[in-house]
């Protein structure tokens, strides 16, 4: 511990990577795992491409829960250490998760690498709109329709869809010229996200990882490894800075 407080002290430039881990903490459920949502859906029946312009209704159900878990979820203490860390050197979030408790937290720089729940895009116009604008209707079961009667589809990277090359880019620049990087809550399988802790180290940044388990991180990219919740150690971090 004493020696990450003294690696934050010398850092001049901080990135935080966050996954599924980190939004759990906040009662969101994860894509994988035993309670995951990929044992309730098949991905590729609704939360591919193809799927969701062959029976958008399908894919639906499953933006549906998502929303409204992701509305109902606040973010935790981990979320609030990584805006307090703004303070000391934190550049930017690059996170893998699309609940948007990053901004809601209030951190600055939030890179979405899987886009993000809170809006809504029309495949045709390309038309977006904030998910706020059609709560109700989504609530009630409805399906979101754009001003073109188009079927509107959360902005989210579904499968067989490519990551923004945009926020990719800026993603690896953040990681290439930070001097410490947080893998926090992330099991590191996810490509090419999970490169990006790689990529730092290769920059000869440090890395810090906070995960409830060991990960193909842990023993040959991380500095340091703390085994727990993100909300739990990285206030205790913070709180000694
Ligand atoms: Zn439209």
């Amino acid at each position: 511990m004493d020696e990450i407080i003294e690696e934050i002290r010398d850092a001049e430039r901080i990135t935080a990577f966050t996954g599924a881990g980190m939004s759990v903490e906040s009662g969101i459920a994860p894509f994988r795992g035993e309670d995951g949502l990929w044992n309730k859906f098949d991905p590729q029946e609704v939360a591919s491409a193809s799927a969701f312009v062959e029976t958008p209704e399908r894919s639906w159900k499953l933006f549906k829960l998502q929303i409204e878990e992701c509305l109902e979820s606040d973010p935790h203490k981990g979320h609030y250490s990584l805006v307090e860390l703004e303070d000391h050197g934190l550049n930017s979030v690059i996170t893998q998760n699309v609940d948007g408790l990053h901004q809601r937290a209030g951190n600055n720089e939030v890179l979405e690498l899987h886009g993000s729940l809170k809006r809504l895009v029309c495949q045709s116009c390309r038309h977006s709109f904030m998910v706020e604008e059609f709560l109700d209707d989504i609530k009630e079961g409805h399906i979101p329709r754009c001003e073109c009667d188009e079927i509107l589809k959360p902005d989210v990277v579904l499968f067989g869809e490519g990551l923004p090359h945009d926020i990719l880019q800026r993603a690896w620049k953040e990681a290439e010229n930070c001097d410490l990087l947080f893998s926090l809550g992330t099991s590191a399988v996810v490509q090419p996200a999970a490169s990006i802790p790689a990529a730092a180290k290769k920059s000869e940044a440090k890395i810090v990882e906070i995960n409830l388990e060991r990960t193909p991180l842990t023993h040959d990219v991380s500095d340091y490894f703390l085994k727990g919740k993100v909300g739990e150690k990285l206030p205790e971090i913070i709180d000694r800075l």
